[in-house]
């Protein structure tokens, strides 16, 4: 008996589970067709592979301190990052630095439609390769990366953001930074000339 009611409550277990998976599918699903963005929550422990599907803000409200930018939710990102994110801010304001969100999270979805608009603006696909990187290389799709603006808050950033795990990446664009709490104890890398190798 002990062992038959053992089975039926393992079994009751793993239909829960599945049901729970198939309810986060469906969120992410109405979030990538922008039916339910709002409910897209990712948990700690999630696979990257949703993660990466996970849509962020198409765009947020006026930048408090410039109005040429937008500050984006941060929903979407790694929960880890939204933490990092907010006691970066808070840090910030601190010091009466605002920092805005001008983009954060992107799904894999979302950064192919950067991609195939740089594809018609420039061209051909080798051009595009050289200003908007494909979803597979992208931070923002990982869910790790911020467009920090106004430049000034941004630049705030790269002097303070290092012991708080934030690092700008590459030389030309002054305003992306990514989230890695080694950053803390090892020190922001090295500055690449840019994200697409260009
Ligand atoms: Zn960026």
């Amino acid at each position: 008996m002990v062992s038959t009611t053992f089975t039926t409550s393992r079994r009751t277990a793993i239909s829960v589970l599945v049901a729970l998976g198939l309810v986060g599918i469906a969120m992410v699903s109405l979030g990538a067709t922008g039916g339910l963005p709002f409910a897209v929550k990712p948990v700690a422990g999630q696979p990257l592979a949703i993660l990466e599907e996970v849509p962020g803000p198409e765009t947020g409200p006026t930048c408090a301190v410039d109005k040429r930018y937008v500050d984006e939710e941060t929903f979407g990102m790694r929960p880890d990052v939204v933490d990092a994110w907010n006691t970066l801010r808070a840090k910030a304001k601190a010091q009466n630095i605002t920092l805005c969100v001008n983009d954060g999270k992107r799904s894999r979805a979302q950064q192919q439609r950067e991609f195939d608009k740089a594809v018609e603006r420039f061209g051909s696909v080798e051009q595009a390769k050289k200003w908007a990187l494909q979803p597979e290389t992208s931070m923002h799709v990982k869910g790790i990366a911020v467009d920090i603006q106004p430049l000034n808050s941004a630049s705030w950033v790269d002097k303070n953001g290092g012991a708080l795990g934030w690092c700008r990446r590459y030389d030309n664009e002054k305003w992306h930074f990514e989230y890695d709490p080694t950053y803390v104890t090892n020190g922001c890398p090295a500055l690449l000339p840019s994200a697409t190798g260009n």
